[in-house]
């Protein structure tokens, strides 16, 4: 019996590995395993270049738990160890590199995603003792055995075994009790090697037989050695695809499409990601691909490993060259995951690219699964719009889809304004703005359905794309207004007369500060009173809601313009009526109101032809004065204006029905208009 004290210096490490990543001691379980399929893949190499010419037999790796003596024991049938070996490999390299690791990771233990290479050692996270027992390949290696109880003290003596292999038996502390309930071990099996290459067994199959559960005597294994990833594409079906996903997803609604990703140079990668529907939540869909490094899992938690928008995807990625023992700010900046990341976003965009070349209708049909999905990578990921811009559809309110190039030349000749400015019209709601939308229609104008959650980004991202255009909702002003042609309308009613329609309007405006009295010239057979909302307010607010940092805005309230269109036939009736009713005075409150201008304006005048120190103080006050007569004289109209508004009924019902039609009129409000209507009727 050989005794002695593990090498290197450090005296204290099985404390330090105790406490260490307390939340992931279960990771201990991965590394044994790891190791357990190192040792028999390596045995499978050795065998197939000949230099092994036994039998490999049976190479199951077996885990099994005894709770009464507290342990946890995982068999190989691998390359097993010499003494020697046994003495280097976890005397030596395998304490002097879990050393190492911990002094370089004890900083960050909490950013650390994979911790490959603490090995071997992070069984002492929850063991008090750890047994080898292992017999090497080699012809006439005899079976030897290593016992090490936590402190830096190990031996090694000669032990029983009668075929090749491996035995690892943890002793587990009173700590970690957890790690002996089978199912706590069967949920780590299956969360950390449900893909790998080497069969394990844990506990027995059971059949259902005479109204009990009965062994059957036959191991259950809990992997699937080949998944569909490590096959090559050519021997997959549609069907396997299918298949692979409900493996990792049992739960999950079928996705869209696949890619099967299998990159050898400049770095290794395979995997397959699947293209879920997305229709809204994003948040609530990420992170769900699973990370593994030669078939181990690693994480579920792909963030800042791959573009954002990728995160979106579902599936499995592989790849030996990522490295996984580091933080994710490490990770970030690593130039083999920015090449892989830049990588799998050139074969996203290439595939759905196909899709769409090959079977546009198909790409129609589940565009609406797939919009959050590309928008999100055109707006965040430069790389992805180049390509995806070419294949990205816009839909219309009649759903027909065109491309970005397809749409521009749709509306470019119409929708161009007197600046040369291409005007893409949307709507986010067919319903509620319907009447727009007809408005707009019958002018020969084309409307966009922009509904989805990222819209308010795509649309600000477009314009900073598409050269001189401009997006503007089909409510936020008249049509003419939107876009804007050459041609000028005449108004029916002069600026002085609209000036005194306004304060008519006003008073039946209950809160000012909402809506805004503005007028359009229109044409005669358009509506009387039209709600529209800017466009700039509106999209600020929206990005304040989906938390675009405009908070600013977002306490803003809601503020609407109230266009009257001075040529129809019920805003010149009104005026008319005005005019019998109220004529008289108004005609002398003008005549006062002319003359006092006048006076004004002469003297502004003549002051404007002195230097400041000629006017005298008795100059000054009359001018005073004569711009408060004004003020009263304006006051006085302005009470004639609005007790004739009061008092008119049309006034009110012409609002109402504004109102009305963008489904802004409700409650107690909606009950008096119709009250008034039977009135009015
Ligand atoms: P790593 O696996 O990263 O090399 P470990 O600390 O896990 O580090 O293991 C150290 C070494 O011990 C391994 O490289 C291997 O040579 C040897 N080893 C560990 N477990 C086994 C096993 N089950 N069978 C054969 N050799 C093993």
């Amino acid at each position: 019996m050989q005794s002695g004290k593990i090498g290197v210096t450090t005296e204290n490490i099985f404390p330090i590995i105790k406490k260490f990543l307390y939340s992931d001691h279960e990771i201990f379980l991965r590394e044994l395993i790891s190791n357990a399929v190192d040792a028999t893949q390596k045995l499978k190499a050795l065998a197939s270049a000949g230099d092994f010419k036994g039998e490999p037999g049976d190479l199951t790796i077996r885990v099994a738990v005894d709770k009464k003596k507290k342990t946890i024991k995982v068999t190989d049938s691998g390359i097993g160890m010499t003494e020697q070996e046994l003495d280097k490999y976890l005397n030596q390299i395998a304490f002097s590199s879990a050393n190492e690791f911990l002094d370089k990771y004890k900083e960050q233990a909490n950013n650390i995603i994979g911790h490959f290479g603490l090995g071997f050692y992070s069984s002492f996270m929850v063991s008090d003792k750890v047994e080898v027992i292992t017999r090497s390949w080699e012809e006439g290696a005899k079976p030897v055995k290593w016992t090490c109880d936590g402190s830096p003290e190990y031996s090694i003596e000669e032990a029983e075994r009668e075929s090749r292999g491996t035995d690892v038996i943890l002793h587990i502390d009173k700590d970690s009790k957890e790690f002996l309930e089978e199912s706590r071990i069967e949920q780590l099996l299956k969360k950390y090697c449900k893909f790998l290459p080497v069969e394990i067994a844990f506990g027995k199959e059971k059949e259902w037989k005479d109204g009990k559960y009965i062994d059957i005597g036959k191991d259950k294994i809990i992997n699937n050695t080949k998944p569909a990833w490590t096959l090559k594409p050519a021997d997959l079906k549609e069907e396997d695809y299918q298949k692979f996903y409900r493996e990792l997803y049992p739960a999950g609604e079928e996705p869209l499409f696949n890619i099967h990703l299998n990159v050898d140079y400049p770095f290794k990668l395979t995997g397959i990601l699947y293209f879920p529907k997305i229709k809204s939540n994003i948040e609530i869909q990420k992170n769900k691909i699973q990370l593994y490094s030669n078939q181990v899992f690693v994480t579920d938690s792909v963030e800042g490993i791959v573009p954002e928008f990728l995160t979106l995807l579902h599936g499995v990625l592989d790849s030996p060259d990522i490295p996984l023992n580091v933080s994710r700010s490490y990770l970030q900046s690593d130039s083999n995951v920015k090449k892989i990341s830049a990588h799998i976003t050139k074969k996203v965009a290439d595939r759905l690219n196909e899709i769409f070349k090959k079977n546009r209708e198909e790409f129609e049909k589940k565009w609406d699964s797939l919009k959050l999905f590309i928008d999100y990578g055109m707006i965040t990921e430069e790389k992805f719009y180049e390509k995806a811009s070419k294949f990205a559809l816009l839909k219309n309110t009649d759903d027909k889809f065109f491309t970005y190039e397809e749409y521009e030349n749709l509306i470019k000749e119409k929708q161009t304004d007197k600046n040369k400015i291409i005007v893409y019209l949307y709507s986010t709601n067919k319903t509620d703005q319907y009447a727009y939308i007809d408005k707009a229609k019958n002018k020969g104008y084309n409307v966009l359905n922009l509904d989805g959650q990222l819209d308010v980004h795509l649309i600000n991202h477009l314009e900073t794309k598409f050269k001189e255009s401009r997006f503007v909702r089909v409510d936020s002003d008249v049509i003419d207004k939107l876009i804007q042609k050459e041609e000028v309308k005449e108004s029916k009613l002069s600026d002085e007369q609209k000036e005194d329609l306004k304060s008519v309007f006003n008073v039946k405006v209950k809160a000012k500060e909402i809506y805004n009295v503005v007028f359009e010239t229109l044409d005669e057979n358009d509506a009387p009173v039209l709600i529209t909302q800017s466009e700039f307010m509106r999209r600020m607010k929206d990005m304040s809601q989906i938390g675009g940092g405009m908070n600013f805005y977002g306490e803003l309230p809601d503020s609407y313009n109230l266009v009257v269109n001075p040529n129809h036939k019920l805003i010149l009736e009104i005026y008319d009526d005005l005019k019998a009713g109220k004529g008289e005075k108004l005609n002398e409150n003008g005549t006062e109101r002319k003359r006092v201008k006048e006076e004004i304006d002469f003297m502004e005048k003549e002051h404007k032809k002195k230097k400041e120190e000629e006017i005298s103080q008795l100059e000054k006050d009359d001018l005073e004065k004569l711009r408060k007569e004004l003020s009263d004289i304006e006051n006085v109209r302005r009470e004639i204006l609005e007790s004739y508004g009061s008092g008119n009924k049309v006034v009110k019902q012409i609002i109402d029905l504004a109102l009305l039609a963008n489904n802004m009129l409700k409650g107690e409000e909606l009950s008096t208009f119709v009250k008034r209507s039977v009135d009015l009727l």
